[in-house]
């Protein structure tokens, strides 16, 4: 099977996947597999990495999760065309696949498995991709073979933690650009100093294994889903030209149109720009 998974995911450029027996795992939510009808067997975790060469555009003011769309849409692509070959493959097993709502504590069973280290900021960092991925997991009834490891930490090197601004401005800035309803003067001031209109990635960017990534190339998306439609400076011009349609293929479409608009707008009158 784990043959079969590696041809099937290296023809999507997926590189970054590995088994781990679900007694290893620490189980969030057993309803989940209860569902599925699995009660013991392996979750093959997959790391997709995002980062694309949008990514480094210095006008960039958007998450960089955000710049290509909703990675919810890739994975259910990948999963509406593995779990039935899986099943097919593979008759006498269960197959399913989770992104994001999982049943087992994706980051350390992504540790565990072997696909990383995990940052002081919680975060997954992986050799290749730092912490550029987005997790997901094929949950199957078949008993694999795995090598389970020790979850190693990062070199706890401090960067994370001292450029984080949560603390001096008393909220998390990602939390704030995606808030709901008006903004306080203050807060209004908040998100213009940062320039992010969604989400933030401070305590990435400062990492070394970002820096090391992209320095070498590494952190590049080999997956051509990432690569299209990417969005890297957002304005109200271009989200008024995004139909229902592509509008609800963005991460930042989940708090509604009028979140994102209400913070572009404070960059655009700021600059009395209208891009
Ligand atoms: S998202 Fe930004 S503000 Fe929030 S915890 Fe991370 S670094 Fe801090
Ligand atoms: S910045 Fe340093 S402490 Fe933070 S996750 Fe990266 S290596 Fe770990």
């Amino acid at each position: 099977m784990l043959t079969f998974l590696k041809n099937f995911f290296s023809q999507r450029g997926i590189d970054c996947f590995a088994p781990i027996l679900l007694s290893d795992c620490r189980i969030e939510r057993p309803y989940l597999l209860e569902r599925a009808g699995i009660t013991d067997g392996t979750a093959i975790l997959i790391a997709i990495p995002y980062y694309t060469a949008a990514c480094n555009d210095p006008k960039r003011n958007i998450s960089a999760y955000a710049v290509s769309r909703d990675y919810h849409g890739f994975f259910k692509e990948l999963f509406n065309e593995l779990l039935p070959a899986l099943s097919k493959a593979f008759p006498q097993h269960r197959f399913t696949g989770f992104a994001d709502h999982s049943p087992i504590a994706e980051v350390e069973a992504a540790a565990k498995a072997g696909l990383g280290i995990i940052g002081k900021n919680h975060l997954l960092i992986t050799r290749k991709y730092s912490s550029y991925i987005f997790l997901g997991e094929v949950v199957t009834s078949a008993i694999l073979p795995c090598k389970t490891q020790d979850v190693l930490d990062c070199e706890n090197c401090g960067a994370c933690i001292k450029a984080c601004p949560a603390e001096k401005i008393g909220t998390c800035l990602s939390a704030l650009t995606q808030k709901k309803g008006e903004l306080t003067e203050a807060e209004q001031k908040i998100i213009l100093q940062y320039g992010s209109a969604w989400g933030c990635d401070i305590c990435q960017e400062v990492c070394p294994h970002t820096k090391r990534a992209i320095a070498s190339g590494s952190i590049f998306t080999p997956i051509p889903y990432f690569e299209e439609s990417t969005i890297s400076r957002l304005t109200t011009k271009v989200l008024d030209e995004l139909d229902e349609d592509a509008f609800s293929e963005r991460a930042f479409s989940w708090r509604g149109r009028n979140t994102i608009r209400r913070n572009l707008l404070l960059f655009e009158s700021e600059k009395g720009e209208k891009e």
